[in-house]
C-alpha cells in the first residue's frame, strides 16, 4: 500500500479547510504554514500566534488527518521560522501596504470625556477618585487600575479623562490609549509587515498604556500572550496601566496569568448611578446643550431610564432637537411622547435592605434579627453575607449607608462579604440558584 507523505497530508488538510474559512483568514493564517517531512508532520510557522491560531481553531479538524499519539496528542511538531532569521517566511503572500508607524499614532480621545464632565455619585465616586489618583501620579498609585462595569456607565469616559489629564499635566509622558480591537489589529498589521519587534519596542517604551474593553480579548486568545508580556514589562518599569472591561477580572475567560496580573493593582467597579445622580447627569448634559429642563422633567426621565447613562444622553439629544424645532419648553408630557420607547416601562422597583433581609431570612430559614445581629454561627453568618452581597449588588447606596442598615457593621465587613459570596457563586451551583431566586423575588 502506498503511504501518503506528511506533506501530502498537510495539502489535503489545507484543501479541506479552505472551504471552511474565509479567503482572508486562509491567506493570513493558514497559507503561510509550510509542511516539512519527518517521522511526524512538522509544521513551520512564521510565529507563535499562527501556531496557537491553528491549534486553537482547528485542532478537531486536524485530528481527522493527523494520527494521534499514545499520549492523546496529535503526532505533530512545530518549528518557528522567526527564530531562524535566515529562513524568513512571508506571512502573507499578497503585498501589503506599509503599516503606519505606531510611533506616529496620535491619541484619538473624545474631547468631552473629561473628569469635570463626569458626574459623581455613590456608584462611581470610588472609581472616579481612583482614576484621578492615577492621572495625578501615573505609575505611582494603583497599578494596574482595572475599571469594570456595565454598558454605557462611563468606563471609556474615565479612561479618556485619565489620558486628557496626563496629556496636559505630564507633557513628557508617552501615552497610548487603545481599544483591545485596536491592539489586536496592531499586532496583525505588524505581523504582516514582519515588524513585530518595532511594535514591541513601541509598546514597551510607553509611560502610560490605557486599554479599553479587554473583554474582547476573550475570543482572541492568540493575542493574549503579547498583551500579557507588554503588561509585565511595563509594570516592572513602574509604568502606568489602566484597563476597562464589562466584567471583573475573575469572570473573564482569560489565562490565569493575565487575570492575576489584572488583579494585582486596584479593581474598581463603576455601578449604575442612583436616582439623584441620574438627575444630576441629565441636568449637566441639558445645560451643555443649552436645553432648559425643569427638575420635574429630569426626575421623570431619570425614573424611567435607569441603567444606562448613554441612554440618558440620547434622551437629552432628542428633547433638545424637539424643543429647538418646535420652540417649546419641555414638559413631562412632551418627554413622555418624544422619548417613547427609550423609557423603560415601570420605574425600577426600589429594593431596600429591609426587603433583602426578609427575603434572605425566608430563603435560609433564619430570623431577621439574627441577620442584623453579630452571631458568627455559620447558619446565621453565611445568610448575612448573602444579604450583604445582594444589598451591594441591587441597591445604589453608599457603602457606609448600606453597612449601617445591617446593624452598624463596618463597610469593610460588607466588602468582604460581597467578595466572598461573589467568588463562591461561581463555584457553587446551589448558592447560584438561591441567589437567582432571591433576585427574582426582590425584582419582581
Ligand atoms: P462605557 O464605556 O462604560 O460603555 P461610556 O464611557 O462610553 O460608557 O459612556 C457612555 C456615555 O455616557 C458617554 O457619553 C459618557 O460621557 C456618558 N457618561 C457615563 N457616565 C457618566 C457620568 N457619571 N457623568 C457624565 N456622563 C457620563
Ligand atoms: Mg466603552
Amino acid at each position: 500500500m502506498l503511504t501518503k507523505s506528511n506533506t501530502d497530508v498537510w495539502k489535503e488538510f489545507l484543501s479541506f479547510i479552505q472551504d471552511k474559512c474565509s479567503a482572508s483568514e486562509f491567506q493570513n493564517w493558514l497559507a503561510p504554514i509550510q509542511a516539512i517531512e519527518g517521522d511526524v508532520l512538522i509544521l513551520e510557522v512564521p510565529n507563535i500566534f499562527v501556531q496557537e491560531y491553528l491549534i486553537g481553531n482547528y485542532k478537531k479538524d486536524l485530528a481527522a488527518f493527523v494520527p494521534t499519539q499514545s499520549n492523546g496528542e496529535l503526532a505533530l511538531q512545530f518549528v518557528i521560522s522567526e527564530e531562524k532569521k535566515d529562513i524568513a517566511l512571508p506571512l502573507i503572500s499578497t503585498p501589503t501596504k506599509e503599516v503606519e508607524n505606531s510611533d506616529t499614532t496620535h491619541l484619538r480621545l473624545n474631547p468631552h470625556y473629561l473628569f469635570e464632565n463626569f458626574i459623581e455619585g455613590p456608584s462611581n465616586q470610588f472609581v472616579k477618585s481612583a482614576a484621578m489618583g492615577v492621572a495625578a501620579r501615573p505609575g505611582r498609585s494603583y497599578n494596574p487600575l482595572f475599571i469594570h462595569g456595565g454598558v454605557g456607565l462611563g468606563k471609556t469616559h474615565l479612561l479618556h479623562a485619565i489620558a486628557h489629564h496626563i496629556k496636559s499635566h505630564h507633557k513628557k509622558l508617552k501615552i497610548q490609549c487603545i481599544t483591545t480591537e485596536g491592539f489586536i489589529n496592531d499586532i496583525i498589521d505588524h505581523l504582516k509587515t514582519k515588524s513585530m519587534d518595532r511594535m514591541k519596542r513601541f509598546y514597551r517604551s510607553l509611560d502610560v498604556l490605557l486599554v479599553d474593553d479587554i473583554q474582547f480579548l476573550q475570543s482572541r486568545l492568540n493575542f493574549e500572550e503579547e498583551l500579557c508580556n507588554t503588561f509585565e514589562s511595563l509594570i516592572n518599569d513602574n509604568k502606568q496601566i489602566v484597563i476597562t472591561s464589562d466584567k471583573p477580572p475573575s469572570q473573564l475567560k482569560l489565562s490565569e496569568r493575565l487575570v492575576a496580573r489584572m488583579e494585582w493593582g486596584l479593581v474598581a467597579n463603576v455601578g449604575i448611578p442612583d436616582l439623584e445622580t441620574r438627575v444630576a447627569i441629565l441636568q449637566h448634559k441639558a445645560e451643555q446643550k443649552g436645553l432648559r429642563m425643569p427638575s420635574k422633567v429630569a426626575f421623570f426621565i431619570a425614573d424611567h431610564i435607569y441603567n444606562n447613562v448613554r441612554q440618558l444622553e440620547g434622551a437629552i439629544n432628542r428633547l433638545t432637537a424637539y424643543s429647538r424645532l418646535l420652540n417649546k419648553e419641555v414638559t413631562e408630557e412632551i418627554a413622555e411622547t418624544t422619548l417613547g420607547e427609550l423609557l423603560q416601562n415601570a420605574p425600577q422597583k426600589r429594593i431596600s435592605v429591609e426587603n433583602i433581609l426578609k427575603c434572605v431570612a425566608a430563603l435560609f430559614q433564619v430570623r431577621i434579627s439574627d441577620l442584623r445581629g453579630t452571631s458568627r454561627v455559620k447558619e446565621v453568618a453565611f445568610p448575612r453575607q448573602v444579604a450583604m452581597y445582594l444589598a451591594k449588588e441591587l441597591i445604589n447606596e453608599s457603602l457606609s449607608k448600606l453597612s449601617s442598615s445591617f446593624g452598624g457593621k463596618t463597610h469593610s465587613t460588607l466588602i468582604h462579604a460581597w467578595k466572598k459570596i461573589q467568588e463562591q457563586v461561581e463555584k457553587d451551583e446551589i448558592l447560584k440558584r438561591q441567589i437567582q431566586m432571591a433576585r427574582r423575588n426582590l425584582e419582581e
